[in-house]
């Protein structure tokens, strides 16, 4: 079995794009692709000579299967996060690219998020040396405020999520996680998290969007020993290999010198990358929206010139949410990976471009 990919012997970021099928007449403006780089056609290219038009990533990714995108960009980051890592997948891109697509996918695609709880569920009946403890949590970040998605609509909006802490201690509060044990408590969590999202939006569409949506799951393992605290747990409610919550809280207790191992798999489906074209548009949340994926942007590219040069270059991570947030995932032995959606319509070309120059930067 192909089980641990060799994730270690990787570039810390994975920056890969996919091409999303056309459902247009207008001619493609792609006008080659390898598996490794991209060109664009110059009679679409607007943009100054400066500008390259022949792009290099990790992987180009086309039509519309899902495993394959899975096995390419996700499968060894769930891996890493099952041993230790913390591992943060992003999808970025313009509306209508297929973030969500790719990440969610639907009954017949299923995307990385369901792919990944998966092989997270599978990894854990195969290794039955050790117990586990899952919990997810479900945030939006909308006007650099975060939701909890988890929470009852009301209380989100009156009551939105907190990041309290220094450096690589960051606190999220109040924030609800979920203890999950099978494939199936997962799709509650996000179909209710979903929900709250569509409920406490009064437009949908400009709202998700606007909005970054993270679906985060701490994953605590540690040896199975032999002690008294074991075969306490009623059959029936427990996944193969895996522990519910001790009365005293939902965290695993060190026991006999078995020491816990905590990691972090964060799924981000990220606020449309376009630029706003409209007054109407350019509106607090654009504002907002450019701000946090520029620093993204500046925190990835710093992350991954520090780690190839061997440098110590200040990271912004403080100044958006969504980095402050993803400052412990991000920082360290984090391993990363960005998958920049596009879509190849000829009209699209202005923010094609700027999707793979965004791409290219944090390469
Ligand atoms: P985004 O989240 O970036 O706004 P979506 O994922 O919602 O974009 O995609 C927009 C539409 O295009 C959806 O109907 C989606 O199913 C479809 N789509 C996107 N990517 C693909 C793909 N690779 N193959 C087939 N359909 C796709
Ligand atoms: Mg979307």
């Amino acid at each position: 079995e192909a089980a641990l990919a060799d994730y270690g012997k990787e570039d810390k970021v994975l920056v890969s794009i996919r091409i999303r099928p056309t459902n247009a007449v207008s001619a493609w403006q792609i006008a080659d692709t390898t598996p490794k780089s991209i060109k664009l056609d110059p009679q679409y290219c607007k943009t100054s000579t400066t500008t390259p038009q022949d792009f290099r990533f990790d992987e180009i990714l086309t039509g519309s299967e899902n495993k394959p995108v899975y096995n390419a960009v996700a499968r060894s980051h769930v891996c890493a996060a099952m041993d230790g890592f913390n591992a943060v997948i992003f999808a970025y891109g313009q509306t209508a690219s297929g973030k969500t697509f790719t990440l969610s996918g639907d009954e017949d695609q299923p995307g990385i998020i369901p792919r990944a709880m998966k092989d997270v569920f599978a990894c854990i009946r195969r290794t039955p040396s050790r117990e586990y403890l899952l919990r997810c949590s479900y945030l939006e970040i909308y006007n650099e405020t975060i939701h909890d998605l988890l929470a009852p609509p009301s209380s989100s909006v009156s009551q939105p999520v907190q990041i309290q802490g220094t450096g690589n201690n960051v606190i999220l509060t109040p924030l609800r996680e979920e203890v999950v044990t099978s494939l199936k408590a997962v799709r509650e969590v996000l179909h209710r998290g979903e929900g709250n999202r569509r409920t406490a939006s009064t437009d949908w569409n400009e709202r998700s969007s606007r909005s970054h949506s993270v679906f985060r799951v701490v994953i605590e393992s540690r040896e199975r020993g032999s002690g008294a605290d074991e075969g306490t747990v009623p059959s029936g409610r427990t996944t193969p290999g895996f522990r519910p919550p001790t009365p005293g809280g939902p965290r695993l207790q060190a026991r006999g010198g078995r020491s816990v191992q905590t990691s972090v798999l964060s799924l981000i489906d990220l606020a449309g990358s376009e630029k706003a074209t409209s007054d109407k548009e350019r509106t607090r949340e654009g504002k907002y929206i450019n701000t946090s994926l520029l620093t993204l942007g500046s925190v990835i590219g710093t992350l991954a010139d520090n780690a190839a040069r061997n440098k110590h270059d200040h990271v912004p991570f403080r100044n958006s949410k969504l980095t402050r947030m993803l400052q412990p995932s991000l920082a360290g032995n984090a391993r990363i990976s960005v998958i920049c959606t596009i879509n190849p319509d000829a009209g699209a070309t202005a923010e094609t471009t700027s999707t793979l120059l965004f791409a290219q930067r944090i390469k």
